[in-house]
């Protein structure tokens, strides 16, 4: 996958795709030392961009790691990668680390803040989940407490439980994996948040310890305007069997309809259809 044509954005330029590397002694790789973005682009326009770029340099603030970019800076670099790729619908990726320099331990104040941004063509997240509904496995690692990790960042460290989750839960012939958090409260998917339906009204977690999602945050505004009535809640995991319907949001799962979470059963209902399309329009008007 390295070795293909095509351009990425660097600190600062357009590079060969294969030449887009770093160097072993990279901080970020042996302390995590990294922040990241993924976004889509429809027709040419991604959808919040300025949104996603402005969580990235706070995603940097809570690392300590400051992003040596503007707001501005960063859309103009991730127009520049679609324009010299010539997508208009594409998966955006910014990421920005500490790269390699004096510090070889823990610390990272001598090395640089580094930055690039990729795009690729990406389509369903979840392949067919998104029609049928998707499969989720309960994790076995819980999301952990904002006093352990800065949990409202969207950082490479709070990802490696997401991985381990991820291949457990495929393993087990599920699209992806539920998590709880460090209190057992239902908390969210991978890389997506989770909503729940029942008698009409919709269910979701307070984002106290997962990711407020851009695409989460989009979905409640989009059900409030439809005047569905919606809770942020804590929700416990003795209640998934009363609820009805279920789905997750997120930038790359955009909203995919859950089938089944361990042993509960959902229905791809109308309600969960309708915010999906709703949604579809939105990202493409
Ligand atoms: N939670 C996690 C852990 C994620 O990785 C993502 C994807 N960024 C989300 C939620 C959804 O966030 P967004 O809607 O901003 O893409």
């Amino acid at each position: 996958y390295e070795n293909r044509d095509g351009k990425i954005w660097m600190d600062g330029a357009l590079v060969e795709w294969r030449d887009a590397q770093v160097h072993i002694l990279t901080h970020a790789m042996h302390y995590a030392s990294s922040v990241f973005e993924g976004e889509r682009c429809y027709n040419g326009k991604i959808f919040k961009s300025r949104e996603h770029s402005a969580r990235l340099i706070k995603s940097g603030e809570l690392l300590d790691m400051p992003i040596p970019y503007s707001i501005d800076e960063i859309e103009a670099a991730k127009y520049a990668v679609l324009e010299a790729n010539g997508w208009t619908d594409a998966y955006v990726r910014v990421i920005a680390w500490r790269g390699a320099g004096e510090d070889m331990g823990v610390a990272s104040n001598k090395n640089p803040v580094r930055m690039a941004v990729a795009a690729w063509e990406w389509g369903a997240y979840y392949g067919d989940a998104k029609n049928v509904g998707a499969k989720l496995d309960i994790a076995k690692w819980k999301r952990p407490s904002p006093e352990t990790i800065p949990t409202a960042a969207k950082a490479a460290g709070l990802y490696m439980i997401c991985t381990m989750s991820k291949h457990a839960a495929e393993a087990k012939g599920c699209s992806d994996a539920l998590f709880m958090d460090y209190r057992g409260y239902v908390a969210e998917a991978t890389g997506a948040n989770i909503f729940f339906v029942k008698d009409g009204e919709v269910h979701t977690p307070i984002p106290d310890a997962i990711l407020n999602g851009i695409t989460r945050q989009t979905i409640i505004q989009m059900l409030k305007d439809k005047g569905i009535i919606v809770h942020e809640r804590v929700i416990m995991p003795e209640e998934l069997a009363g609820f009805e319907q279920c789905w997750l949001t997120g930038t790359a799962a955009e909203v995919t309809p859950v089938g089944q979470i361990g042993d509960h059963m959902f229905k791809v209902g109308a309600l969960t259809r309708d915010v999906a399309e709703s949604y579809e329009k939105l990202v493409r008007s």
